[in-house]
């Protein structure tokens, strides 16, 4: 089957299923009320009247005695019906239909034969809600009333609550006397069946009724609770915000419209405002309905029927607020035609979308003739045109169901597909991690290494001349703080020229690397040994006084001799050294750390003057002494 077939074959079975539905709710007339033979004129025999579970149960439909513009006592009734009164109608019916006139008062009455097995058993009677006020009785005692019944619209009191009434008959003949009246209402009249029957039976009846609608409500209302504060917190859902809203509005239409719930609960509202805010809340909920529809369709949907629709509702809930009844109930079932238009657009506007459209163009499509069939059902059960029961809300309650459903499966998928790319996220952010731990380890050693390069000279692997100054510095200026000693060494390679010259440089290079080596073991392990430049060669040696570090400085020579490096050049015929020591103490300090260097210097050059591999030294008290 192609798409669009199987759409349209969707179509028509939502279709025939809300005509089943439409056929199957309706109230079950067990059994029509028989016209009586024994010339009675207003006589109804239930004796048969038992329903398919074998309860006795019954419309109370037929010929009833009426008393127009009478307020009657049973026993006045009584009276009457003993001098052979026979004006008669068929009852539910209109005061306009049966006394040509909306607003009057009267009293009906009728006989009624019940199931003899009844006789004694407790019955009940249950009246929907009418317009009308009324007060019912069987025989003499009043089982039920509603407002207050009066002969003018002073003493009138409607109250549209339904009621149910209890007896125990003691004959299984009753006489049913119901007083009614009704003022500044479009109808009056007894306009709906009332039922008697088994009195468990009729309150489990009224009872599931109330129990269903007030749960179908409460869904509505908290689905609507919900979308609202989902879209609140998520600031963004218009949609979802429009449809709680009119979620919310229509719940609470619910309950202000038949069958008028809201006169079972505490809330002592005058009928007066129950009736105005069933009209606003209708109002409200048509407006919102049109905003939602426009929202999802917001490229098709004309703004200008959005402006005039909100400005009619708008009018007309003012007007409703600030009106009677009869005016404002008028207005609305004129303007109901523009409703009518109104959902026709919807459905044009839907249609367009529908044959080629997604999930929502169905559910929207679907949803619009539920709510459409249960909204036309309730206008004509409100204009008594029809016998059926409330149907617009168990149609919305199925339309936001559905959307409901609709709404969190998308929303499940994107939460689904967010923790998908959340994982993987999670995943890159790890593997990330793990290639940044690996850089920085690489980098810090780059940097461990760059910064020994930095210090350290290329060619021997000790200090350079950089680290060299940086430390005698500190070192110098440490000893100044202290007054602690400090001496330092330097030493120059013997007729290095001319080791070059005889071995060639990468040898002498090589003699550099050797006696760097000999010299490094030598020395002290708090001592810094640094290449001052060419084969000039300096120690640094903190807290020491100049006769150690003499000492130091000709084992240094010593060992270097003591080696015996060859050096064909050299007198002896081996590399030797030439050292010069400089030291500074508390009492004789240099001014700074150049002329600690300086001195050391004089002292090689000193020792290269005598002859060579000859250790000489100085502290500052001598130094001045040989320059003066
Ligand atoms: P003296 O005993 O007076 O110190 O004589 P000398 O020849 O050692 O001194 P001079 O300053 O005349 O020569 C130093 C030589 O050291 C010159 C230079 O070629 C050599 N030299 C300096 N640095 C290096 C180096 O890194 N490698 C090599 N192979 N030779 C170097
Ligand atoms: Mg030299
Ligand atoms: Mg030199």
């Amino acid at each position: 089957m192609s798409t669009p077939t199987r759409k349209v074959s969707a179509l028509f079975l939502v279709l025939f299923v809300t005509i089943i539905i439409f056929n199957n709710i309706s109230p079950n007339m067990s059994h029509a009320a028989d016209q009586d033979d024994d010339g009675i004129a207003a006589f109804i025999n239930l004796s048969e009247a038992t329903n398919n579970e074998n309860h006795f149960y019954s419309a109370l439909d037929g010929e009833w005695y009426v008393f127009p513009e009478m307020l009657l006592s049973p026993t006045e009734v009584y009276s009457y019906i003993l001098r052979d009164y026979t004006s008669t109608v068929q009852l539910p019916g209109s005061f306009e239909k049966q006394l040509g006139k909306v607003s009057t008062y009267a009293t009906y009455a009728t006989r009624v034969k019940i199931p003899k097995e009844y006789v004694g058993r407790t019955l009940a009677i249950y009246i929907p809600f009418q317009y009308s006020a009324y007060t019912l009785f069987v025989d003499g005692i009043e089982i039920a009333s509603n407002g207050q019944v009066g002969h003018d619209e002073s003493s009138h009191q409607a109250e549209m609550a339904p009621r149910l009434g209890y007896m125990v008959p003691t004959t299984d003949e009753v006489l049913l006397t119901l007083q009614t009246s009704s003022f500044a209402h479009i109808r009056g009249g007894v306009e709906n069946t009332m039922f008697i029957g088994a009195a468990n039976f009729v309150s489990q009846k009224f009872n599931t009724n109330i129990i269903w609608s007030l749960f179908v409500n409460g869904c509505i209302c908290i689905m609507g609770l919900f979308m609202i504060l989902f879209a609140w917190f998520r600031r963004q859902e218009k949609v979802f915000l429009v449809f709680g809203l009119f979620c919310l509005l229509f719940s609470a239409r619910s309950f202000y419209s038949y069958p008028f719930y809201y006169t079972l609960t505490m809330l002592e509202l005058p009928w007066i405002w129950g009736t105005r805010f069933e009209y606003i809340f209708t109002e409200a909920s048509i407006l919102t309905f049109t905003w939602l529809i426009a929202e999802w369709y917001k490229q098709q949907f004309s703004k200008k029927v959005l402006v005039v629709t909100t400005f009619v509702m708008s009018f007309l809930m003012v007007i409703t607020l600030f009106t009677k009844p009869v005016f404002f109930q008028t207005l609305y079932f004129n303007v109901v035609y523009i409703i009518i238009a109104l959902v026709a657009y919807f459905i044009v506007i839907i249609l367009r979308g529908f044959f080629t459209g997604s999930k929502r163009d169905i559910v929207n499509m679907v949803g619009l003739i539920l709510v459409s069939a249960g909204s036309l059902n309730d206008y004509a059960l409100g204009q008594g045109l029809i016998d059926s029961i409330n149907l617009s809300l168990p149609a919305v309650g199925i339309y936001v169901v559905i959307h409901v459903i609709l709404m969190s499966r998308s929303y499940a998928e994107k939460v689904f597909e967010t923790e998908a790319l959340n994982d993987s996220l999670i995943q890159l952010n790890a593997t990330l991690d793990e290639k940044v731990n690996l850089r920085t380890e690489q980098l810090q050693k780059a940097n461990d290494l760059l910064e020994k390069q930095a210090l350290s000279d290329g060619l021997t692997g000790i200090y350079n001349r950089h680290r060299f100054n940086e430390y005698i510095r500190q070192a110098f200026q440490l000893s100044q703080e202290n007054g602690s000693a400090l001496s330092i060494i330097m030493f120059d390679l013997d007729e290095f020229k001319k080791y070059n010259d005889h071995y060639g440089h990468i040898q002498g290079d090589y003699l550099l690397k050797q006696v760097v080596e000999i010299v490094s073991h030598y020395l002290p392990s708090n001592s810094l040994f640094a290449r001052f430049g060419g084969e000039e060669f300096a120690v640094v040696l903190p807290n020491m006084l100049l006769s150690e570090a003499y000492q130091i400085a000709e084992g240094v020579r010593q060992a270097v001799e003591d080696e015996k490096l060859a050096h064909m050049k050299r007198a002896g015929g081996y590399a030797t050294i030439s050292v010069g020591v400089a030291s500074m103490t508390a009492q004789s300090t240099f001014t700074t750390e150049i002329e600690l260097i300086d001195a050391a210097d004089q002292q090689l050059y000193r020792s290269k003057n005598a002859g060579r591999n000859i250790t000489s030294s100085v502290e500052k008290i001598h130094y001045f002494d040989r320059k003066h």
